[in-house]
């Protein structure tokens, strides 16, 4: 049987596609600039006729659809009928930014590929698993009833695509395997995972809680946007986009990027010394919060832009916690080793890339194929 899938990351303005089988990747590519002048295409479904004229796209199984909020509903990928599909939508709400535009490639991908399962993969679903202590916050609980407010999480593919590979890699069985995930990217979540199984992670409702990230602030104190309100005379809107997209690194140097933050602190910048220290002990906090929730860890596995690249993030995060049974070999971190601490070190610190694409294809193949 075949096994041939098309992974399919819906933005508002680009669509970023990889086909798989058996063996690997067969094409990549992206089409950006929807909509816009001179762009790659004028739509979303301009766009997908644009994949399929440039890919050969027989013997495809399965398209899997990566939709960033899944609700509380969605705990598994999910085939998408009309059904499906209606309630992706009314998950907007939960997720203006990006579930519309992972419904409009899943209505196009219907239309134009009718004879093909169309799956959809959510970034919440992995964290179905934490328990209710995990996701509920000390809020009215009628009000977070009525408006689905709790934690949710996101990044699930990368933190179980990640968990288990670090998993093999220590030669464990996944299901006995107790990890602390730290996806660093441009967005960036910690996550907890007992047994394959999410426990805990640091994003909430929306990905802008937890850990510094790029332009998003991370935890704060709701306070702050009274206050901004109230005092300062902003408006929601201009509340939402400082703390979306002018804050996290982007609002403590003016760079999102941590390359340039590192180039900046090595130049002995203070602004961008301190936005480094911040950065890493926010990780640093979740870690002892992580190791506390998990009781038993075996590894603490870094991924993504900067936690497979910044050996100076990995090894500041985790400096002087040996007593705790952690410890970053330099030349093993400088050399960009999969395994970075101390040969028997009672905690295993990791670094193992990232492939959501890939787990997106094996989630919608696994869904499409008779257990
Ligand atoms: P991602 O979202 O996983 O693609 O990660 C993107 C982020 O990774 C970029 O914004 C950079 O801040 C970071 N990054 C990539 N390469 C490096 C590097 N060599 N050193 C530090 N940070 C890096």
């Amino acid at each position: 049987m075949s096994s041939r899938v098309l992974v399919l990351n819906s933005g508002s303005s680009s669509v970023k596609y990889r086909l798989f089988d058996g063996a690997g990747t067969l094409a990549k590519g992206l089409v950006e600039r929807i909509g816009e002048a001179g762009g790659d295409a004028t739509d979303h479904r301009a766009a997908l006729q644009r994949i399929m004229a440039e890919t050969d796209l027989s013997g495809l199984v399965a398209v899997g659809h990566r939709v960033v909020h899944g609700g509380a509903e969605f705990a598994e990928p999910t085939v998408v009928d009309d059904v499906v599909a209606a309630r992706i939508e009314a998950l907007i709400p939960l997720a203006p930014l990006h579930n519309p535009a992972a419904l409009s490639g899943i209505e196009v991908a219907r239309k134009l590929l009718p004879d093909v399962s169309q799956v959809a993969v959510f970034d919440t679903a992995f964290h179905a698993t934490i328990p209710a202590d995990g996701v509920t916050w000390a809020i009215d609980a009628g009000l977070a009833e009525r408006w689905q407010i709790r934690r949710y999480g996101f990044h699930g593919t990368s933190h179980a695509y990640v968990s288990r590979r670090t998993a093999e890699l220590l030669g464990k069985d996944p299901a006995e395997t107790n990890v602390i995930t730290l996806h660093l990217g441009n967005g960036a979540s910690a996550c907890a995972v007992r047994g394959g199984r999410s426990v805990a992670t640091s994003m909430g409702m929306s990905p802008q809680g937890g850990l510094v990230m790029g332009t998003r602030s991370g935890d704060i104190d709701p306070t702050v946007v009274f206050h901004l309100h109230r005092v300062a005379g902003m408006s929601l809107d201009e509340i939402e986009t400082s703390l979306t997209r002018r804050a996290g690194l982007q609002g403590l140097t003016g760079e999102n990027d941590l390359r340039a933050v590192l180039d900046r602190r090595a130049a002995g910048d203070p602004a961008a010394t301190l936005a480094f220290d911040v950065y890493c002990r926010r990780i640093r906090e979740y870690v002892g919060a992580y190791l506390a929730v998990l009781g038993r860890t075996d590894a603490i596995v870094f991924t993504a832009g900067v936690g497979e690249n910044a050996p100076l993030v990995r090894a500041t995060a985790l400096a002087g916690l040996e007593s705790l049974g952690i410890a970053v070999d330099p030349d093993r971190n400088a050399r960009r080793d999969q395994i970075i601490s101390p040969d028997g070190s009672p905690i295993a610190v990791c670094v193992v890339p990232t492939d959501e694409e890939l787990e997106i294809a094996r989630q919608a193949l696994a869904t499409t194929q008779p257990r």
